[in-house]
């Protein structure tokens, strides 16, 4: 019997849901979430608003490299929403990170040695006392390769892409579904062939395909995996 709280990784592609089923395990059983991807949407947000991207759409490197350390991310829990926010040296940018200009760029910034070194030191600091479920993409390989339960969400491109343009258009960003799903494969693309911790299942996690699970459905599985490890 596990008398000490665990580490939970839940990693899988984009819009598939994981941060929902994330979100709702860490508030049932009172552990730490974190949004690992928020981190990175985070830094993108940080280089559109400081010029850091060039007009041939890469990015400063430089000026990059040299900033990078006053990047400072943190979350706070939000009273009304019941959902942590994101804050980007102490100003909440939890609307700014989520639009479309953050999307189109954050997984070309996340390519970055340099930039996935800073975030993955600032999520095992805040990891260290266990007790926290953090869901991403390299999560259970390479933040927490040791957690004690790791999940490994996916559904197919067109699921994720209607749940992208469902959240959006709640929130009156208008987006066409076209151009989500071809943001969503996009990113699929770049996050499982980058050079360092891209996208794969790792070998302990267990797979998960909620194409048609309901939100509900896909909660019972997950509590039913948390139970099986404590109480193992
Ligand atoms: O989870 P979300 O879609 O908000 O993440 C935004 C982007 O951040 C992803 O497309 C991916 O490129 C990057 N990311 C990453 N490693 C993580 C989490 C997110 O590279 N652990």
């Amino acid at each position: 019997m596990y008398h000490e709280k665990i580490t939970i990784a839940i990693d899988g592609f984009s819009s598939s849901g994981k941060s929902t089923m994330a979100k709702d395990l860490a508030k049932e059983i009172g552990y730490i979430y974190i949004d690992s991807g928020a981190m990175y949407r985070a830094v993108t947000l940080y280089c559109l608003e400081n010029n850091l991207f060039t007009s041939d759409d890469s990015i400063d490197m430089h000026a990059l490299k040299q900033q990078i350390d006053n990047i400072r991310i943190s979350f706070r829990f939000n009273p009304t929403t019941q959902k942590p926010d994101t804050y980007l040296n102490d100003i909440n940018v939890e609307k700014e990170i989520r639009g479309m200009d953050v999307s189109e760029k954050v997984s070309f910034v996340s390519t970055l040695d340099f930039v996935r070194k800073a975030m993955v030191a600032q999520q095992q600091e805040m990891g260290k006392k266990k007790g926290i479920v953090m869901d991403g993409r390299d999560i259970g390989t390479a933040v927490f390769p040791n957690a004690e339960l790791k999940i490994f969400v996916t559904a197919s491109p067109e699921t994720r892409a209607q749940r992208r343009y469902n959240e959006l258009h709640e929130k009156g960003q208008s987006v066409s579904y076209e151009e989500i799903l071809e943001n969503v494969k996009k990113r699929d693309y770049i996050d499982q062939t980058r050079d360092i911790d891209p996208l794969k299942q790792a070998e302990d996690a267990l797979l998960l395909d909620n194409s048609h699970l309901s939100i509900q459905e896909q909660k019972a599985w997950l509590m039913e995996q948390y139970n099986k490890v404590v109480n193992s």
